[in-house]
């Protein structure tokens, strides 16, 4: 388990944020394996208060991984 990157939190990370600076978009992941240099890491607190900064686009990827299985029953 790895720790929010927010200063001074304790609690666990639960999701990926990976800004895309040439895009403005910030994807939203689960918690990524190995942390990425460019990525913040947070607990749900600090999400639940997260807001997008001016200009930028929030991309939510973890239902992505949720589709196959949709097409799965729709066929
Ligand atoms: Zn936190």
């Amino acid at each position: 388990m790895r720790r929010c990157t927010r200063n001074g939190c304790r609690d666990h990370a639960r999701l990926t944020l990976t800004f895309n600076y040439s895009t403005s978009v910030i994807w939203i992941d689960r918690l990524l394996d190995e942390r990425e240099p460019s990525s913040y890491e947070l607990c749900e607190t600090h999400w639940s208060r997260f807001n997008a900064p001016n200009g930028w686009r929030l991309e939510d990827r973890r239902r992505v991984e949720v589709l196959p299985f949709v097409h799965r029953l729709a066929g």
